[in-house]
């Protein structure tokens, strides 16, 4: 029998869990996604994930490998969850090896972030190129490295956390308790938060985010950019601040590995020009010409980027682990 060409690709969020099928090209061929339910533990949520994916094979579905996508801090060579804010009590327990007796099929695990980059890199950049950085923008901020065409960890599993290397000192307090951090600015709260504060500071109370969500404590940055698309000047201004943020993070970066692209993803990213255009604006004007105008910058498009990087290094990564 020839090796089956497809890969469970598992993302696991606090609140629910997007499974899909996905085949060595990273098309999604099914999908579907069950509760986590953090509370009833991991062993309760490997047993569910795992009958679904037996279901699929029973209904013909075939794969050959599996990979988990979690948010937090991996062991990827243990398959271990060290920390995770949404998965509380899930610390320490063996999720990979867990899964993979269940399904009795290689599995892989890594964080969101860095999974989330390796489907993008995958499946949207052209040529394959050596050197990418990635940065996932939502409610937190988080990053991925690809160094010499590979998934680029670290020591410890632990690289590509640019949502919590500094932009401001000491700056604004973000959720994992530092102060400064990127993801203070630039995450979902920390939109929010600037865009409240340019809000208040607005005389008159004419920008369209008023009309747009009434309640300022239901603010989301998706209307910002309804608002920017509209011509909404504070909404720009906040975006334009956003992507200034993110400019300095990636500049960091840029100027450490010297990369070939830089990859932007996540829901925040859906800002488009809003967020680009300054980030493109502050690259232009750094003194080292050379690595800023060789870091093409890309709004990666497939939001199932995570899944697809999961399943993808599950086809690459996967065999005898
Ligand atoms: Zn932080």
């Amino acid at each position: 029998m020839p090796p089956i060409k497809a890969a469970a690709g598992i993302d696991v969020g606090g609140t629910f869990a997007k499974v899909g099928i996905i085949d060595a090209s990273g098309r999604l061929l099914r999908e579907d996604k069950i509760a986590t339910e953090p509370a009833r533990g991991p062993q309760d949520f490997v047993a569910r994930m795992a009958a679904l994916l037996s279901a699929w094979r029973a209904e013909g579905s075939a794969f050959s490998a599996a990979g988990l996508a979690i948010a937090g801090d991996v062991d990827s060579e243990k398959g271990i969850l060290r920390f995770s804010p949404n998965l509380e009590g899930w610390d320490g327990f063996p999720l990979r090896g867990a899964l993979a007796k269940a399904l009795r099929l290689p599995v892989v695990m890594d964080n969101d972030a860095n999974l989330a980059v390796w489907g993008a890199y995958r499946t949207e950049l052209k040529g394959k190129p050596e050197n990418v950085v990635g940065v996932t923008l939502g409610t937190g901020v988080g990053g991925g490295l690809v160094l010499g065409r590979r998934l680029y960890r670290g020591s410890t599993g632990s690289a590509g956390e640019i949502g919590h290397t500094r932009v401001e000192v000491p700056g604004e307090l973000c959720h994992c308790g530092m102060r400064g951090c990127l993801e203070a600015y630039a995450g979902s709260y920390g939109i929010v938060r600037r865009a409240r504060l340019a809000l208040a500071r607005e005389p008159r109370g004419g920008s369209r985010l008023r009309r747009l969500c009434p309640d300022l404590k239901l603010l989301e940055p998706a209307h910002l950019s309804e608002a920017a698309r509209h011509g909404d000047a504070l909404a720009r201004e906040v975006l334009r601040e956003t992507g200034f943020y993110v400019a300095i993070g990636l500049s960091n970066l840029v100027l450490v590995l010297n990369p070939d692209a830089v990859l932007i993803l996540g829901g925040v990213s859906r800002a488009g020009r809003w967020l680009l255009d300054p980030i493109e604006a502050y690259f232009k004007k750094q003194p080292f010409k050379v690595p800023f105008s060789r870091a093409k910058l890309k709004l990666a498009e497939n939001p199932n980027a995570g899944r697809i990087g999961a399943a993808l290094l599950a086809l690459e990564e996967g065999r005898g682990r």
